[in-house]
Formats: structure tokens, sequence, C-alpha cells
């Protein structure tokens, strides 16, 4: 149910086949889609040489709503393409208008509420994991009518348990958030170093915020392991990961 749909030879984007049977357009990219700026390049991060790709899932029909990340908790609401603002999470209930975020090791997530038809993008690093973001955007679903137990959610290419170091700073921050709950998310190495686990803790704030465990879609692809196919921050790159879901512009099942 989890297994990316890779599409391209070498791969340049796949799809979660989660949302893929529920008909969300939408798609993850790797480093080699094209037509996507570096982080700190001018323009716009989708370019023209990315148009026929998106076009190919639904996802042109309008220019794509983003936002600048901040590494915060706030969830925007758009209504048009383009720069909308500082945030870490957007959501969107018009039809045809792509909501994307981007990533480099950072934890990209797309929520889908199929009855409710909106649709939301996340960008969860560490500090944006520590405040809530993706709980926060399950929560902005809801207060708009949505029923958690019905979203479905996907997580995209991000930096895994087996690559994430971290200090004690982050500790202490993980510690104030989520009290007695971190344990779980982190594996001591010694010497003041941990390995955490992002998609744990992501995993957990989307299901404690109401979503079913069998809704959250984990390919557990790793920027840090596979540098084959993802930008990794951590490992030097600047180019960046996009990922992008616009709802369906006809109603589907
Ligand atoms: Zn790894």
């Amino acid at each position: 149910m989890t297994a990316p749909d890779f599409r391209g030879d070498p791969p340049s984007h796949y799809l979660c086949s989660l949302l893929e049977e529920a008909g969300l357009p939408h798609l993850f990219t790797t480093r080699h889609f094209p037509g996507v700026s570096a982080f700190r390049e001018p323009g716009p991060p989708l370019g023209p040489g990315a148009q026929e790709l998106l076009a190919a899932h639904a996802l042109a029909a309008q220019p794509a709503a983003f936002l600048k990340q901040v590494h915060g908790a706030s969830v925007a609401h758009v209504s048009h393409g383009g720069h909308a603002g500082q945030g870490d999470a957007l959501m969107s209930d018009k039809p045809g208008l792509p909501v994307a975020v981007f990533s480099a090791d950072c934890v990209p997530v797309l929520l889908y509420d199929p009855e409710g038809r909106r649709v939301a993008a996340v960008h969860a690093g560490w500090r944006g994991t520590v405040q809530g973001v993706a709980g926060a955007a399950v929560d902005a679903l809801r207060n708009e009518g949505g029923e958690p137990e019905h979203f479905l959610a996907a997580i995209g290419p991000s930096i895994g348990p087996c690559c994430y170091e971290v200090d004690k700073p982050v500790i202490v921050r993980l510690d104030a958030a989520f009290p007695g709950r971190w344990g779980s998310w982190v594996r001591s190495r010694g010497n003041g170093k941990w390995m955490l686990d992002l998609w744990a803790a992501n995993e957990e704030q989307l299901r404690e915020a109401g979503m079913r465990g069998d809704r959250i879609a984990n390919p557990r692809l790793c920027t840090g392991c596979r540098g084959d196919l993802f930008y990794s921050y951590r490992r030097g790159d600047n180019g960046r990961l996009v990922t992008i879901a616009a709802l369906p512009l006809s109603a589907t099942p």
C-alpha cells in the first residue's frame, strides 16, 4: 500500500499508491525532475521545464501556491497560485490549485481530506516537528469540517533515523515539547549524540490529531542514504525536492 510508484528513467518522481488510489493528483520529485530551481536561486521554484511533467499529473492547471518556509507551525489557507507568504503548511479547497512544499532532509507531508475536498502540504524539519506543524495541519482541515479518521497522509523523502544525528539542544527542545514521549523517537549514540526518527514523531502527531495509522503512507525513503535519488541538505546539496498535490478538477468518488 505504501510502495512508491517511481516514474522515469532515471526516476524523476514518484506517486504514493495510497493517494493514487484515492484519485488525488500529486507527486514527489527526485533530484532528476526537470525545471526545479535550487534553494536561494532567484525565480520561481518550479520553472517552465517542470510544466510538462506537472501537466501529465494534472498539476499544471494553475501555478502552484507555495510559502517562504520558516521552520514554524503556521498553516496558510491559499486560494491562488504563487508565493503565499510565510509558513510551513498550506491548505486549499480550490480544485486544480496545486500546493507545494520544498525540502532536502526535512519531512514533507501531503494530507488529503477526500470528503471535505481539501488538500494540504506540510514541511516539518526538527523545529517544525517540535512545534507540531503536522498536527496543526490536521487540525486546520478538521476546523474546516473534515473528519481526521477519513484523511489520508503521505510522508515524502526525508532524512531517516539511520542518518539523522542530533545533539543536546534538539533533545532539550523535544523534551520540552513532548515530555515523556520523545524517548521512542530517538536512539542514543553516547557522547551527547542521538539518532532522531522524525518519521516516527510526525506519524505519531498525525495519529494524535485523529488520523488512522493505516491511512498514513511512509515509504521510508531516506535522503541521507539515497543520494542517487534525493537531495540532502546535510550532505551539502543545494537542490530541493518538491512535494505537490492539487484537488482534482472533476469530482472523483
Ligand atoms: Zn539514511
